[in-house]
């Protein structure tokens, strides 16, 4: 019974990291939008991409000006996943404090739910 026990948790163990790294693949898109700055670099043209965490719902985005790209990120900013059906909002962790501020994407409950991605 031991035995079989441990090969149970290898296999649990190994399908939740392949389901990680499909989520995200890596080299594939560029880093998370999280900051400010990050928003204020993107130009007229350039791509990012929406990815809700919950379902991989991926929808790319093209930069139409600065001014587009700033509204992406403004708190309270609704943002729709088309596969869960829901709203999520646009958080910072503290809009007062600076390039250190982290912008997140959250549901109802505060849990970080859809980041957008610089797409390469
Ligand atoms: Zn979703």
């Amino acid at each position: 019974m031991k035995t079989l026990k441990s090969i149970l948790t290898v296999t649990v163990a190994s399908i939740a990291l392949s389901a990680a790294a499909f989520a995200l693949p890596p080299g594939k898109g560029g880093p998370e939008l999280t900051t400010k700055d990050q928003f204020a670099e993107l130009k007229a043209g350039d791509k990012v991409t929406l990815v809700c965490k919950m379902d991989d719902f991926r929808k790319e985005i093209t930069i139409k000006d600065s001014k587009a790209a700033m509204a992406l990120c403004e708190q309270d900013t609704k943002v729709h996943c088309d596969t869960c059906k829901k709203d999520y909002k646009v958080t910072w962790a503290n809009p007062k404090s600076g390039p250190t501020t982290t912008m997140t994407i959250v549901d109802e409950n505060g849990k970080p739910c859809m980041v957008y991605i610089k797409a390469s």
